[in-house]
């Protein structure tokens, strides 16, 4: 449930102007990982952990062909699935989440990825980010997706105060209704790579900088 804080008027104000800007600056805004059903982005998540989009994406148009189902995944023979996701990084951990989930799957939902949060949160190796991401996007149920970038262009525009994730996430279930936290978290993602960069924000050229209150912002800017 979402903690219930005051918002002042102007801060919903300033928010939804933000919001509306988003929409018109990224109209084609999606989730970045090319997935065919609720397993695939199961799996693309767990590996996108410390990893880009990008690569997972190159990573499973082969994984994909070899691995079909929950099956071939919990069956897996040991180091071959490891060798298969070398490059996403962290890939015996990410590996064994992948084995003992689809384990799960198999032995609890028929093979099938549920679609409730309490459900997604039994699988090893899957917290709330992953279990928003595949709800959101397979199950039509919103949630906020709290990644690096949620976390800190939120932070920037003043949404939150924290980066703790689950703090995070609550401040920014309070913010928005419920049908923008998946479509906000994509936005944080797009305007996070194209302008709200980690290092070296392009606050100039940036289209949110009259409603941004991120101190960093001014000394930015040219002299
Ligand atoms: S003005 Fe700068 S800090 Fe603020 S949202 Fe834009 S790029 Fe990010």
């Amino acid at each position: 449930m979402a903690r219930r804080k005051l918002i002042s008027p102007k801060e919903k104000t300033r928010a939804q102007a933000l919001f509306a800007l988003f929409q018109e600056t990224y109209p084609e805004v999606r989730c970045t990982l090319d997935f065919r059903s609720p397993l695939q982005l199961l799996i693309m998540t767990i590996l996108a952990a410390q990893c880009t989009d990008a690569r997972v994406n190159v990573v499973c148009r082969d994984l994909f062909k070899k691995y079909r189902g929950a099956r071939d995944f919990a069956e897996a023979a040991p180091g071959e699935l490891e060798n298969d996701i070398r490059s996403c990084g962290f890939f015996n951990q990410k590996a064994r989440s992948i084995r003992e989930s689809c384990r799960m799957l198999l032995e609890h939902y028929d093979g099938r990825v549920p679609g409730s949060m309490d459900d997604l949160l039994r699988l090893p190796g899957v917290g709330r980010k992953i279990a928003n991401a595949v709800l959101g996007e397979c199950f039509h149920v919103p949630g906020v997706i709290v990644d690096t970038h949620c976390r800190r262009v939120s932070n920037r525009l003043g949404f939150t105060r924290h980066q703790d994730p689950a703090k995070i996430e609550q401040d920014l279930m309070a913010l928005w209704p419920q049908e923008h936290w998946t479509i906000y978290s994509h936005y944080m993602v797009f305007h996070g790579r194209a302008l709200c960069t980690a290092r070296a924000p392009k606050c100039a050229a940036c289209p949110a900088a009259a409603l941004c209150p991120w101190p960093g912002k001014a000394k930015k800017k040219p002299a």
